[in-house]
């Protein structure tokens, strides 16, 4: 089985995309036994992502594992707001504060016609000689009031067009189907199994 290094010490995130790429040996950071923090200092998801793919690649090579990475990066894109929080989106209004960064949002569009946004995933791949990135959107509406399920940050405030109900309110497979990272992995696993027939 092909094994590949996903740079995420998030473990939601290492369940959530290991599963989806099924037929994959997918590596955690604690796999590889990478401790500490890489600084997402980019302005977009593409430049975050290869940040943290970049830096685990170095890792590897100094520890002489020869594996693929993979490393994803994401944010809640609001139309009204400038695109924001975007790539700010973990520490808007403070750092991991699901509900102060969501009532940020919610105040920032109080008397706002246009409630549109999406999410963004980015993914970039790297194995030393490339790097490639996979892209995935998913539109919606910012409610004016919290919708379902708590736990994920912006997910209660997100009604999603393609499910007609809020991701708050979702399980988690009708998320996975239509979601920012369900959709930049399904293109990510394509080039991967594109890669491994040769
Ligand atoms: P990262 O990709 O782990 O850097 O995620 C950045 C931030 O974007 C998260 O901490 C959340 O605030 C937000 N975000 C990204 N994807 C989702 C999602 O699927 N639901 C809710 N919030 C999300």
């Amino acid at each position: 089985m092909k094994t590949i290094v996903l740079a995420s010490g998030n473990k939601h995130k290492v369940a959530e995309i290991g599963a989806m790429l099924e037929g994959y040996n997918v590596l955690s950071l604690k796999d590889i036994g990478f401790v500490g923090d890489i600084d997402e200092t980019g302005e977009t998801c593409e430049e975050n992502s290869k940040i943290k793919t970049e830096a685990i690649l170095e890792f590897c090579k100094a520890n002489g594992l020869n594996y693929p990475v993979i490393s994803d990066d994401s944010g809640l894109f609001v139309n009204a707001l400038g695109g924001e929080p975007g790539v700010h989106s973990a520490r808007y209004a403070a750092d991991h504060n699901d509900e102060a960064n969501r009532q940020k949002v919610l105040f920032g569009l109080k008397n706002k016609d246009d409630r549109s946004a999406y999410y963004k995933c980015v993914i970039c791949f790297g194995d030393g000689n490339r790097f490639e990135f996979f892209a995935g959107e998913t539109h919606g509406q910012i409610t004016t009031k919290k919708i379902g399920k708590e736990d994920f940050c912006y997910d209660c405030i997100f009604y999603s067009n393609d499910l007609e109900k809020t991701f708050g309110e979702a399980t988690e497979e009708e998320k996975d189907s239509v979601s920012h990272r369900g959709r930049a992995v399904e293109k990510l696993k394509e080039f991967l199994d594109s890669q491994n027939k040769n």
